[in-house]
């Protein structure tokens, strides 16, 4: 591609708009244009990164065994009415009626669709596995689009769905999937991890993300140092310290009158107590019924986990009316003893002895609580946060905090949408079976921002060679000087002739300016063709994420460049 027929505007301001690092170099480097909030142009040289990852993930989905539809972008209201989902998923769903004043949306995702096809087209056992995907263009119309495609409304996915027969194919068709998954970003060049999270609105029972590894990532997770285990922060695990005798006797039970003090930081300042010889009572509503958590003074109530065990659809902390109606105190001082709700302790409370609680009375703690003797709760669970210091629930190895970027998940779905959609197929008995279901997404344009997240410096973006818009850029600095413009134009031919990617700069512009937009657009391999080198026989040859450049001969360019790329290509394998 030669430059002047190309179209890369490129801007030497950071845009004000632009929170995040990919999406001031994405605008920067001329990618992408905002149309309106949350929904963007790609540019041509965006677009070839974007078709860069389709084509790895398309190769990979198929090599997988996965087969490629397109389902429509507008999905009538009656399959989301089918699922449940019209009522239950919030104003992300774009709905709107047509001419005929039929409901109906843009999707921001096809489980309906999909349930649809194969219960109508798949009738036998025989017929399964199968498992469709799609490259498609969806919508959600999140509230607060930010970050430019990392968090838009309008976005490019891929979103697989399998059909198994029974729970253990779908466990197959999942882990065919995790492995493809993993070949998509390796070849993609990214450091990832596939972390195990909760499912969220989707539904389901079991799930991984696959995190671009970035400080700039949205997401906490954790990774073991010493086995492959990660998890999002909010799923984490925490292992159950092992039971301890208590190194004290129990004291006696006494009330300290506390006037006013309510936080744990409060108490701790009062009482002159570490927190750990504290237990908060947090009294929650789970879809309409008391439950207290009993957490350590220093430890956070992880509210996923708590919810999830519990099996509630909603929870929330309780008003002060509600408080005081189960405790009979204003908020800040609950306390497990005599009180009269379901209790579920974390399993680190199990250790505790002589601790300060709320005395479920205004302005008065109890000190020297003990299990048992004092109150006694329904359940022990993991119910907090992890927090640094907290050892591996595998392998109990040192665990290392960060943030990545979800750019793929996972699902495993069961039978959600088929009995929801009474989609069904014939066993070998002839008797109706619901399909076992999983659903797989890949965020296209995600992946290329949080690449460029992952990997890049002032200049601007490092592209993975795998997903860069072009592999080679090609500099003649003179465009006056028939020897340069020669000597240029046969690299360029030679280039062409081995199918190398290569983009020319054939604009009468400064070599300053050659050199920053080819840094800022992350091009992996760049190749100047100067005067004064020239006259020794030489061009300059230099990796984006290199320091050094070398001089090569003239005559050695057009092989070296193809052998360049390859190495390129053989770091990210
Ligand atoms: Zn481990």
């Amino acid at each position: 591609m030669l430059y002047s027929n190309y179209f890369v505007p490129t801007i030497k301001e950071i845009p004000s708009d632009a929170e995040v690092v990919s999406h001031q170099l994405m605008l920067r480097a001329g990618m992408i244009r905002k149309l309106t909030s949350g929904i963007y142009t790609f540019l041509p040289a965006g677009l070839k990164a974007i078709r860069k990852v389709e084509n790895i993930v398309r190769e990979e989905m198929n090599r997988s065994g996965a087969i490629e539809v397109l389902m429509p972008a507008v999905q009538p209201a009656e399959l989301w009415q089918e699922s449940g989902r019209w009522e239950f998923y919030g104003k992300e769903l774009l709905r709107f009626k047509d001419r005929h004043n039929h409901d109906c949306c843009i999707g921001p995702t096809h489980e309906e669709v999909i349930t649809d096809l194969v219960r109508k087209e798949i009738r036998s056992y025989r017929q399964l596995p199968v498992n469709f995907y799609q490259i498609q263009t969806k919508f959600r119309d999140e509230i607060r689009p930010r970050f430019g495609v990392m968090r838009c409304k309008e976005f490019i996915m891929k979103d697989a769905y399998s059909f198994d027969v029974d729970a253990t194919g779908a466990d197959k068709s999942y882990e065919i999937m995790y492995d493809a998954y993993t070949r998509i970003f390796r070849r993609c060049g990214l450091t990832f991890r596939a972390v195990e999270a909760d499912s969220g609105s989707i539904g389901g029972s079991y799930s991984h993300e696959f995190m671009v590894l970035s400080d700039t990532g949205e997401d906490e997770i954790v990774n073991c140092l010493s086995c492959s285990y990660a998890a999002n922060l909010e799923k984490a695990e925490v292992k159950a310290a092992s039971p301890e005798p208590a190194d004290r006797p129990p004291g006696i039970l006494e009330e300290v009158r506390t006037p006013d003090v309510r936080t744990i930081e409060e108490l701790t300042a009062f009482l002159s107590l570490p927190p750990d010889q504290i237990v908060k009572t947090l009294i929650f509503s789970a879809d309409g019924n008391v439950v207290a958590a009993l957490i350590r003074g220093d430890h956070e109530l992880n509210e996923v986990k708590f919810k999830n065990l519990l099996g509630a659809e909603q929870i929330e902390l309780a008003d002060p009316r509600l408080v005081a109606e189960v405790t009979g105190a204003p908020m800040g001082f609950a306390g497990p003893v005599r009180l009269k709700a379901k209790m579920i302790a974390d399993h680190a409370i199990r250790n505790m002895a002589n601790f300060v609680t709320g005395a479920n009375k205004e302005d008065f703690h109890l000190r020297n609580v003990n299990l048992e003797r004092d109150f006694s709760v329904n359940q022990f669970a993991d119910l907090r946060m992890i927090m640094a210091g907290d050892r591996c629930p595998r392998c109990d190895g040192e665990l290392n905090f960060g943030r990545g970027i979800e750019v793929g998940h996972v699902f495993k779905l069961g039978t959600k949408y088929s009995k929801a959609m009474h989609a069904v197929f014939l066993d070998e008995q002839g008797g109706e079976k619901l399909f076992f279901m999983g659903c797989y997404g890949i965020g296209i344009a995600r992946t290329v921002a949080a690449a460029i997240e992952q990997k890049h410096d002032q200049d601007g973006i490092i592209f993975p060679i795998s997903i860069a818009p072009f592999e080679v850029c090609l500099l003649p600095l003179q465009m006056h000087e028939r020897e340069v413009v020669d000597a240029a134009q046969k690299i360029y031919d030679a280039c062409l002739a081995c199918g190398v990617d290569v983009l020319m700069d054939d604009r009468d512009v400064r070599p300053g300016v050659k050199f920053k937009d080819a840094d800022l657009l992350g091009i992996p391999l760049r190749v100047t063709v100067g005067e004064r080198t020239l006259k020794e026989g030489m061009v300059e040859i230099k990796v984006r994420s290199e320091r050094e450049s070398a001089k090569v001969p003239l005559s050695e360019a057009p092989a070296l460049i193809p052998a360049k790329i390859k190495a390129l290509y053989d770091q990210i394998k």
